[in-house]
């Protein structure tokens, strides 16, 4: 059988509750239901970090973020434009190991993994790239000249500063259809990373205006119709039935008052509750994944990784550790399937501030706060009952958990530096993508917004 195509969608800050089949009772999602009735639809599925670099960088090495130098960057949460700092060039990612496997690789989106040309997604294994590096909140916006004009590159080239926000989703979707269209014949693994639904907020004019649920819902509904037409295409191309399609976000929602949902999980994104990083995942690929299916074992974005080398017939690195575990019995739905994880770490920037085991989680720590908490989230997905005082064997269990992770990634908090890292990439002399130049004809010179994400 030919090597299956790979198509994974990121979408930016879409939480828990944003989907029709994950219990939105706002946003319209016909497309990405259909995926779920045709696939598997995954419960507890985490992003490593409950922010936008880390968890990107995690999710294509299969790695913690501290692992590969991405708990904090230069001191802060993500990157930001013109930073010397970014994923470093030895490190693998999934398009690396898919290239190397005879995949023609590509990315369509936000990258945000550095925008260095040493960082590039160019120099990480993609064949080529279409998109805006990082993210959508950093250009120029009213009242605000902090950032230089927003860029779109191709492969390494600024190709226009300052596009019109409201028509990107429409120039990703063309831009993925044609890349599909030219490697019908060989196998593909296309990454498409959604603007949406980070802020500020420019849906297409048709989304508002059918939209039950604001800018926000019609965000939602933009995701959705790009998602329809992967899937229109994969159909008349006929190469439906052997591609895997994933579907998944970056992180949880603000949830705030924008419209967005982390329901009925707790608290949002930035933080390591469930709203934070536990996150929709979907995969259908007709013929291996049993269609209407439903995965309730704990799953990790860094899972991808290894799972899409044994996938594909790629070979991991095996000169350093990988997090990710392969999860095809979880994705195929195997009788009696179990996690492949003991544990899982919730880190913010380079602190451990919480782990889950099975269905228990002990929270430790929230930014400069010590605290103790148990949830059972199986009982209690909502985070709503400390069973601290109760269950001190689990309490102590977990604790000896996290001692240990402690000491192989690290923990600011306590000091600790770990025992088996690797450091971020650096470089001399950064400079922005983009300068701004008052006569340059720019579509939009401020954009008219001024919330960020
Ligand atoms: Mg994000």
């Amino acid at each position: 059988m030919q090597k299956p195509n790979i198509i994974l969608i990121n979408c930016d800050d879409l939480g828990y509750g944003d989907l029709a089949c994950y219990g939105s009772p706002v946003n319209k999602t016909p497309a990405l239901d259909r995926m779920a009735k045709e696939g598997i639809r995954f419960t507890d599925f985490y992003m490593a970090s409950p922010v936008c670099s880390p968890s990107r960088g995690a999710m294509l090495t299969g790695c913690y973020p501290p692992r590969i130098g991405f708990g904090s960057f230069d001191g802060k949460w993500v990157l930001f434009p013109g930073m010397p700092i970014g994923l470093n060039p030895s490190e693998t990612t999934t398009a690396t190991l898919l290239k190397e496997a005879g995949y023609a690789t590509k990315i369509v989106g936000k990258w945000h993994c550095g925008d260095q040309p040493e960082f590039l997604p160019t120099r990480h294994g993609f064949d080529s790239y279409y998109g805006i590096p990082y993210s959508n909140d950093m250009g120029r916006q009213k009242e605000d000249d902090v950032y230089p004009p927003l860029p779109l590159l191709r492969d390494e080239e600024v190709i226009q500063a300052q596009p019109d926000q409201r028509g990107i989703t429409e120039r990703y979707v063309e831009e993925s259809v044609r890349f599909i269209r030219e490697n019908k014949e060989k196998p593909f693994f296309l990454y498409f990373a959604h603007m949406h639904v980070h802020l500020p907020h420019y849906p297409p004019a048709r989304f508002v205006a059918e939209s039950e649920n604001g800018v926000y819902g019609a965000a939602v509904a933009a995701i959705d119709w790009a998602a329809d037409v992967l899937f229109d295409e994969l159909q008349s191309l006929g190469l439906d039935d052997n591609t895997l399609v994933i579907f998944t976000s970056d992180n949880g929602s603000r949830a705030r008052d924008e419209g967005g949902s982390n329901a009925p999980l707790r608290s949002t994104k930035g933080t390591t509750w469930e709203g934070g990083q536990r996150v929709p995942c979907i995969m259908r690929w007709p013929g291996v994944i049993p269609a209407g299916t439903e995965c309730n074992e704990l799953a990790l974005s860094m899972d991808l990784h290894p799972t899409l080398d044994a996938i594909t017939g790629a070979t991991l690195p095996s000169d350093r550790t990988i997090d990710g575990k392969d999860i095809r019995p979880l994705m195929q739905a195997e009788k009696d399937a179990e996690s492949p994880h003991e544990s899982f770490f919730y880190y913010k920037r380079n602190s451990i501030e919480a782990v889950r085991s099975g269905q228990w989680k002990l929270h430790i720590r929230k930014d400069d706060e010590e605290i103790q908490q148990l949830y059972n989230l199986e009982s209690d997905i909502g985070e709503t009952e400390n069973l601290y005082e109760q269950h001190p064997e689990i309490v102590a269990d977990l604790q000896i958990k996290i001692d240990a992770c402690r000491r192989e990634l690290g923990d600011d908090a306590t000091g600790i530096s770990g025992a088996n890292v690797r450091p971020i990439g650096r470089v001399e002399n950064p400079d922005t993508l983009t300068h701004y130049d008052p006569e340059h004809p720019y579509m939009i010179a401020l954009y008219d917004l001024k919330e960020r994400g």
